[in-house]
């Protein structure tokens, strides 16, 4: 890290002023001795999180503050960002941290900031590298509530089940409300940017503590056959990481070759995939992406840094394989 990514990386730990530009263009104060602290398992600081995202911009990326983002129980907001790539048009979406306990995507992603941005010089992308931040700080899995239970209803970053349609009730949504302004400002910044950068690819990182072989969801249109999925699977093994070859996930679904097809989960990812959403009572086309791939990395069977590297290698190789052929 050099001096300035340094300087960056401390102030960004000041809450009032988190990104690094809007302290430049003198946005509010931090508050004196008000750190955000970061949740210690070997996790980079959230500080280094949002510098490491924000060098894009010396590079022509365009940074979007989608939602600041401060769930009840915390005492300041953080933002959920989104960079664009400088050229419009059909793109890859990379998604992660939506599950604020499944470190290694966000941690990832910065390690691959080099090939990110290369991919972004050669065709358009669109990157949420840390869409629950509270959550990454306090390894709070939801917005509401810290872990999984069938018990609470966890209000999750990327719930979509106000814009997709009810299989009960066709033509109303799942919901008639989004479940927290997070959900809400997410849903509506992917929708309000498909116009300008059609979803082509959509990549999300996740993890899951309680399996100890990972898979791939698959909610595109090639479905389990998608060869991407398939590689994705390869990239994995390579990795180190065991992957659940058969049988079925923790919800069900059934497994083939480490890889689940498209799934009805109300997920962001099941918003990507979709062909039609309901939006404010209409309906209208949805992001459509070919190809929607959900990564889940074992995380109660791997140390942290060997699942940080198996998606900094999925990252690498999907990278390589979407730069479009030269003319
Ligand atoms: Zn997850």
């Amino acid at each position: 890290m050099t001096g300035m990514q340094k300087a960056a990386a401390l102030v960004s730990l000041l809450p009032g002023c988190v990104l690094a530009a809007a302290c430049a263009r003198g946005g509010p104060p931090p508050q004196p001795g008000a750190v955000i602290a970061t949740h210690a398992d070997g996790r980079a600081p959230i500080g280094e999180l949002y510098a490491a995202y924000e060098s894009l911009v010396a590079r022509g990326w365009s940074l979007d503050v989608v939602a600041e983002s401060a769930p009840e129980g915390t005492t300041s907001s953080l933002p959920i960002i989104a960079l664009r790539s400088p050229g419009k048009g059909p793109a890859v979406w990379i998604l992660s941290g939506i599950h604020g306990e499944e470190p290694a995507g966000p941690n990832a992603i910065a390690a691959a900031m080099g090939e990110i941005a290369e991919l972004g010089s050669r065709r358009p992308v669109v990157l949420l590298p840390l869409l629950n931040p509270h959550g990454y700080a306090r390894n709070w899995r939801y917005l509401n509530v810290a872990v999984y239970s069938e018990a609470i209803d966890g209000h999750s970053v990327g719930d979509s089940s106000h814009l997709l349609d009810d299989p009960d009730a066709p033509g109303r949504p799942r919901a008639s409300a989004p479940s927290s302004p997070e959900a809400d400002a997410v849903t509506r910044y992917i929708l309000a940017h498909a116009a300008d950068y059609p979803p082509a690819v959509s990549i999300d990182l996740h993890e899951d503590n309680l399996i100890h072989e990972g898979y791939v969801y698959s909610q595109g249109a090639a479905g389990a056959a998608d060869p991407l999925a398939v590689e994705a699977v390869a990239v994995l093994r390579n990795a180190g990481v065991p992957i659940k070859a058969g049988g079925t996930t923790r919800f069900d679904e059934p497994i083939a070759d480490g890889i689940i097809g498209p799934v009805t989960d109300s997920s962001i990812d099941e918003l990507m995939s979709t062909a039609s959403v309901i939006a404010d009572g209409q309906a209208r086309p949805g992001p459509q992406a070919r190809t929607v791939l959900v990564f889940e990395t074992p995380a109660a069977a791997l140390p942290l840094g060997q699942r940080i590297a198996a998606h900094a290698a999925l990252l690498r190789r999907l990278a390589e394989l979407l730069v479009p052929p030269a003319d």
